[in-house]
């Protein structure tokens, strides 16, 4: 059996769509499945929707989580309920289109353990997002090992796949990499980013920014060398200078250079303020590590139209 994991944070207007398009394309293909919603604390009725279609359609199965927990943290709900031999995930707004799924399938039968979608294009984007979607990825791809430029969540698993990422403690999960740095034999898919039909993308500006640092964060401790590299170019820096001013002392020609040295506590201590920033923002995220608190909260589990506990 395949499992479908769909993400769906106010998203209304797909889940009829979206679970009527896959289960007719996977029972024309005659792939048993199952396709679980995972409602992430939806403020429309969205939730109203899911369990609609599971009405419908035995197959289709919903969570809800007690509050909006961001698409990573759905994304790893559905993989820990789903009971498929294996898993794809994709977006509930058809943006990834759903007759690759089929394709994935077909690669996982001939034993492929994960197989990738890959963005052929990466559809209009203005300058200053594609500059930072770039240096982003350069940064992601660099911490893994791999190149992450293209790659995107929509992805196939083996059992054997989700099972591993199942059992790996950290509580700040970034699926794209993880699954990448799991390993297994690979096989890649790729496919041409769809408009979206209704509704609109969750992610301001904003959100980007914050998902970025977080990942990188999870995934890389770059900012924290970062920090030592820039202590020994103050260093070098400053070893010029010492050894101008004490030309200058000798030669008694003192004085001068007050500016010098206000440009230069201005710039150190600054250096250092965003050098305890970045150490904080680490020590903050290992705080929330040990905290152990769960990744998500189900408030509610439907299958088959019914609840289920
Ligand atoms: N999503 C989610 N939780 C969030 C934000 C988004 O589950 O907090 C889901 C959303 O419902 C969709 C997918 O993640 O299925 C991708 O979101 P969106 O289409 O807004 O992103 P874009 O395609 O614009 O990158
Ligand atoms: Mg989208």
């Amino acid at each position: 059996m395949l499992s479908v994991i769909l993400p769906a944070y106010n998203e209304e207007k797909m889940i009829a769509l979206a679970a009527r398009t896959i289960s007719g394309i996977l029972r024309d293909a005659g792939i048993g499945y199952e396709i679980l919603f995972v409602d992430d604390g939806s403020r429309d009725m969205t939730w109203k929707e899911i369990c609609r279609a599971s009405e419908e359609d035995p197959g289709v199965v919903g969570l809800h989580f007690s509050r909006n927990f961001g698409k990573e943290a759905a994304m790893f709900a559905g993989l820990e309920k789903a009971r498929g031999d294996c898993v794809v995930v994709l977006d509930c707004d058809l943006q990834h289109p759903p007759e690759k799924i089929v394709e994935m399938y077909r690669l996982w039968e001939q034993g492929y353990e994960v197989v990738e979608g890959i963005k052929e294009d990466r559809g209009e984007e203005s300058g200053l997002h594609r500059f930072a979607a770039g240096s982003f990825y350069k940064l992601i791809s660099r911490a893994t090992g791999m190149d992450m430029e293209a790659s995107s969540d929509f992805k196939l698993l083996d059992r054997k796949v989700v099972d591993t990422l199942n059992r790996m403690p950290e509580r700040n999960v970034f699926f794209r990499a993880l699954s990448f740095w799991v390993g297994f034999k690979k096989a890649e898919v790729s496919y041409r980013v769809q408009e979206r039909t209704a509704g609109e993308s969750k992610w301001s500006t904003r959100a980007l920014i914050r998902y970025a640092i977080t990942n990188i964060g999870s995934f890389s401790s770059a900012p924290l060398q970062m920090i030592t590299i820039l202590g020994f170019v103050m260093l070098a820096v400053s070893l010029v200078f010492g050894v101008i001013s004490l030309v200058q002392k000798l030669t008694g020609q003192a004085l001068g250079g007050f500016t010098t040295v206000i440009i230069l506590l201005l710039f150190s201590s600054s250096l250092i303020m965003i050098s305890l920033g970045i150490i904080g923002y680490y020590m903050a995220r290992i705080y929330e590590e040990i905290k152990g608190r769960p990744r998500y909260i189900i408030s509610e589990i439907r299958r088959g139209g019914k609840k289920e506990s």
